[in-house]
C-alpha cells in the first residue's frame, strides 16, 4: 500500500513535470513569435518615419530588408511600400501595392483613404508615362518616308554593296552567292530601294 502510493505520487510528479515542460516550450515559442512581431512592427514604424522625413531611398532599403525577413507581408507594409514607391516615382509598383492594401483593408483600414488618394495620383502619373512612351515611339523614322534617290534614279545595292555577290560565312568557310536583290546589276531602282527600306522588297519580287 505504501509503495503503490509512492509510485502513484512519482507518476503524478513526472506527469505534471512533463506537462509544465511542454507548456514552457509552447510559451517560449509564443514569446519568440511575439518578439518577432514586435520587431517587425518597430521596423515598419521606422519605415513610416523615414517616409515622413522624405527619406524615400532609405525607406525603400528598409522595406526590402523587412521583406527578406517576413514570411508574409503585413498589410501596413503593403501601404507604406505603395506610398513610398509613389514618391520614388515608381508608379506601377505604387499602384500595385496600394491595390494590395485596399484589397486587404477595404475602405475601413487605417490608411484606406490615403491609399485610395495616392493610388489615383499614381495612376495619373502612370498614364502620363504611357503617353510619353507613345510619343517616343512616334519618332520620325526614315522608313516612314519615301527617299529621293537623286537624278540617276539608281542606288548602289545596299545588300551586296554593288558587288552583286553576297558572301555568307558557314562552318565550311565562306560561300559566295549571287545577290538576290539587284539582279546582277549591283544597283537598285529608287522604287526598289524604298521598298527595301520598308522591308517590302522580297527576293524574287522583281
Ligand atoms: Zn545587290
Amino acid at each position: 500500500m505504501k509503495w503503490s502510493m509512492w509510485i502513484l505520487a512519482l507518476l503524478i510528479t513526472v506527469g505534471v513535470h512533463a506537462q509544465t515542460q511542454q507548456d514552457k516550450i509552447r510559451e517560449a515559442e509564443m514569446q519568440r513569435q511575439a518578439n518577432r512581431q514586435m520587431q517587425t512592427d518597430r521596423q515598419i514604424d521606422s519605415v513610416a518615419l523615414l517616409i515622413n522625413q522624405q527619406n524615400y531611398a532609405a525607406a525603400e532599403a528598409k522595406i526590402i530588408s523587412i521583406l527578406k525577413t517576413v514570411r508574409s507581408v503585413p498589410s501596413d507594409l503593403t501601404f507604406y511600400l505603395g506610398k513610398n514607391s509613389y514618391y520614388l516615382a515608381k508608379y506601377k509598383q505604387s499602384v500595385d501595392w496600394l491595390n494590395k492594401y485596399i484589397q486587404l483593408k477595404g475602405t475601413a483600414g487605417q490608411f484606406s483613404q490615403e491609399a485610395i488618394d495616392l493610388k489615383a495620383k499614381a495612376e495619373v502619373e502612370l498614364l502620363k508615362e504611357k503617353q510619353v512612351e507613345v510619343q517616343q515611339a512616334a519618332q520620325l523614322l526614315s522608313k516612314d518616308f519615301e527617299i529621293d534617290c537623286g537624278p540617276t534614279g539608281k542606288v548602289v545595292c545596299p545588300v551586296c554593296n554593288g558587288s552583286t555577290v553576297v558572301i555568307k560565312k558557314t562552318y565550311l568557310g565562306e560561300t559566295y552567292k549571287t545577290c538576290a536583290y539587284c539582279n546582277h546589276t549591283g544597283a537598285l531602282t529608287c522604287e526598289e530601294y524604298n521598298k527595301l527600306l520598308k522591308g517590302q522588297l522580297t527576293v524574287g519580287s522583281r
